[in-house]
């Protein structure tokens, strides 16, 4: 833990092989090829790798780096490496050198079999090539396994299948650049050469302690609580433990932020969460493939520096059951390189033409894939917080604000629009503040996609997973619907006319996608379903989303996804929902009969024992009979369920994988988990705290 005050700018990025280093340590030639490759994706020569190799192994190993791993993003969600060390075989003299090859730089061949491919690659084939993205930079991660030099890499398979989230989040990049200069083009913007979705990823996050969660089997292995019932009310606000709070988790934010710091993650806000033991970091935001590693480096580094305060980060999307759960949310915008933001409405968005654009492309894309970018977020723990009055619910839909909203219902009733709603003067009644301006837009905390000023923030997505997914998605529907105006706006004689009513066209066909109200309340889902928009309620319904021919026809078009790479995709995402489910249902079964029964057994028998002992002293023993009745009654039922549980999960394990076994374990395992935790959690209201053999919510959630 360090205390001593340092400035931020002097660690800011100093692990990271950065450009300012780059322009310092390799030659002008060689530097201004690899430029060339970064910015406009020209092929390097193994000439240019070699000397960026060598610099970059110097560079390391004055950081202390032994090693280098090519960093990667397999499809378990998960960043995986394979360290080797930078030692060349022994010399004639027993010294080594410290070698790295261009070649070693550019591409690596970890041994593909022990990562998902959803049947892409039979296991005997077990090639799969990592490859260098220079275009996120390298950095050295110091860590108690010491200093290692992480190359983040693509990861494909020998016949060039994606087998990872990286390589089609950079194809669904190039898609959205091309079909955007093109829109742009159409607008006389003859100056722009690049244009890149920008992302910022707010990660939400849990801490408890670690000597508490060491105790649940349940944290262990399947980082949520599988039992547990809610303390009594009021104890939230006890801020006694609210002191002790704060400073160990001060302490841990701060050296969180020093690691981001370093290997040059621009964390910047943080805060407390709605939740006890809830919080949020966010970074400034960055270029989408930049921020997609980033942003898992953010939870690497969570969990890590957890441990080194004796914490435990916990990044399930429900860890606690009738506790808010954690998300994140995908802020998206799209920047051209000369700075211009793509959805920057100005201030008279009315009269912001290639805004208004942009604007109805996205909604007829989102509108259009709903059930795509629903499944983008879906992951088992986010079955338990869709839909539940917590979390945007299952229903896609967008957020405008009044003063977008107002400027569509322009269009749409009239074909023009003459006016935008301003934001005033927010009066603060206090003359020595500052009367300040205020938004022309109020925010909505219910909206699953909400615009916000300048960005779309999709906050749908898992707390656990990465943000790549939603990004391919977001990035390739919207470069189809840049695409299809494009085709018509082209050919158009009076660009002025078309595009006035292509607007007004898309608007008015998409809107039943637009809604400002209260995304939590029961009378939206109700409005959805007679709007006809999917209300995708859980992971195993939504899977069949990305195999369906319109989506097959999308990512095809764009080069993203081949067929066979979509259905792969989804063979893995039934393979993920059982696999996350058979360890739920059998770490219950295993704390059901090994720990709860056990306790509660023993505790029958003390009660029993007070019964008879009380009834001897001749006394009225009428309320500790009511309680062991009441507890045995329970623990029937706990036993019962229990056997149930044991015989679905044994059915589930022999159903065919894929579909109809991951269906099986959310129609059948599923309620049977249920089942078995309700008797559990009622009987922790009632059984002696002493006896209970575990930590409580209580004990995790307010004594950190
Ligand atoms: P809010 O308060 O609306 O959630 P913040 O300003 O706190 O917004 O930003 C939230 C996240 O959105 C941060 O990670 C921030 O860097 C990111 N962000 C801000 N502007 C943009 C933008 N134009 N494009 C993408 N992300 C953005
Ligand atoms: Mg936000």
């Amino acid at each position: 833990m360090s205390t001593e005050l340092f400035n931020v700018a002097d660690i800011f990025g100093e692990n990271v092989f950065n450009d300012t280093v780059m322009q310092e340590r390799l030659p002008k030639k060689v530097y201004k090829n690899l430029r060339k490759t970064i910015e406009e994706g020209k092929d390097l020569d193994l000439e240019t790798a070699d000397v960026i190799a060598h610099e970059m192994k110097e560079w390391a190993i004055e950081k202390g780096a032994t090693h280098y791993t090519h960093w990667f993003l397999p499809l378990t969600g998960v960043t995986a490496e394979k360290h080797d060390s930078f030692i060349s075989a022994p010399l004639p003299s027993g010294k080594v050198l410290m070698t790295f090859s261009g070649k070693e730089l550019i591409k690596g061949e970890p041994d593909a079999s022990s990562f998902p491919s959803g049947g892409l690659r039979a296991t005997f084939e077990a090639r799969g090539y990592t490859a260098w993205d220079c275009t996120s930079p390298a950095f050295v991660r110091q860590d108690a396994g010491g200093a290692t030099l992480c190359i983040p890499t693509a990861f494909c398979s020998y016949t060039g299948e994606a087998l990872d989230q990286k390589t089609p989040l950079l194809r669904s990049m190039e898609a959205i650049n091309k079909e955007a200069l093109r829109l742009l083009r159409l607008f006389g913007n003859t100056t722009s050469k690049k244009v890149t979705p920008s992302v910022g990823a707010e990660q939400e996050y849990f801490l408890v302690d670690a000597e508490k969660f060491e105790e649940r089997k349940d944290l262990i292995y399947t980082g949520r609580t599988l039992f547990g019932a809610m303390p009594p009310k009021g104890q939230e606000l006890d801020d006694h433990y609210f002191g002790t709070i704060r400073q160990r988790i001060a302490s841990f934010m701060r050296d969180v932020n020093i690691q981001l710091w370093k290997v040059g993650v621009p964390a910047k806000t943080q805060h407390n969460e709605v939740a006890p033991a809830q919080h949020e970091l966010a970074p400034i935001y960055t270029e989408a493939n930049i921020a997609v590693d980033q942003n898992q480096l953010t939870m690497q580094t969570l969990k890590r520096v957890a441990c080194q305060h004796g914490l435990k980060c916990l990044l399930h999307e429900k860890p606690f059951a009738g506790v808010n759960g954690s998300g994140k949310h995908d802020n998206w915008s799209i920047t051209t390189d000369d700075g211009i933001n793509l959805l920057d409405p100005g201030k008279t968005p009315h009269e912001n033409t290639q805004f208004l654009l942009v604007l109805a492309c996205i909604l007829k894309a989102v509108n259009k894939h709903a059930d795509l970018l629903r499944e983008s977020a879906a992951d088992p723990g986010n079955d338990h917080r869709l839909g539940a009055n917590e979390a945007p619910p299952a229903i896609i839909s967008i957020f405008l604000g009044e003063q977008l909203e107002d400027v569509v219902e322009q269009l749409i009733s009239t074909g023009e629009a003459t006016h935008s709603l301003k934001g005033g003067k927010l009066e603060t009644g206090v003359s020595t503040l500052p009367d300040l301006f205020k938004d022309a837009t109020d925010r909505n905390r219910t909206s699953p996609f909400a615009f916000t000023g300048n960005k779309f923030e999709f906050r749908m997505v898992g707390s656990r997973d990465s943000i790549a997914n939603p990004n391919i998605v977001l990035n390739t529907i919207v470069a189809e619907a840049f695409a299809d105006a494009c085709d018509i706006l082209e050919k158009a004689d009076d660009f002025d006319l078309a595009v006035h009513d292509l607007i007004k066209e898309y608007l008015t066909e998409n809107q039943r996608i637009i809604f400002n109200g209260n995304g939590y309340s029961d009378e939206w889902v109700a409005e959805a379903e007679r709007r006809g928009l999917p209300n995708i309620k859980s992971m195993v319904e939504a899977i069949p989303a990305i195999t369906t021919d319109k989506a097959v026809e999308l990512f095809e078009r764009f080069s993203v996804f081949t067929k066979a790479e979509l259905e792969s995709r989804a063979e893995i995402q039934y393979e993920a929902y059982a696999k996350a489910i058979n360890i739920e249902a059998r770490t219950m079964i295993d704390m059901a009969s090994k720990q709860f029964l056990p306790a509660f057994i023993k505790y029958t028998k003390t009660l029993a024992d007070t019964v008879n002992a009380v009834k001897a002293a001749g006394v009225d023993a009428s309320v500790q009979t009511e309680t062991l009745k009441e507890v045995s009654a329970l623990m029937a039922e706990t036993k019962a369920a229990l056997d149930n549980l044991v015989k679905t999960t044994a059915d589930a394990a022999a159903k065919e994988e894929g579909e109809v076994q991951a269906t099986y374990y959310h129609t059948e395992v599923v309620p049977a988990m249920d089942a078995l935790r309700a008797p559990v959690d009622k009987l922790e209201m009632i059984v002696d705290k002493e006896a209970w053999p575990m930590p409580s919510y209580g004990d995790l959630i307010f004594e950190v």
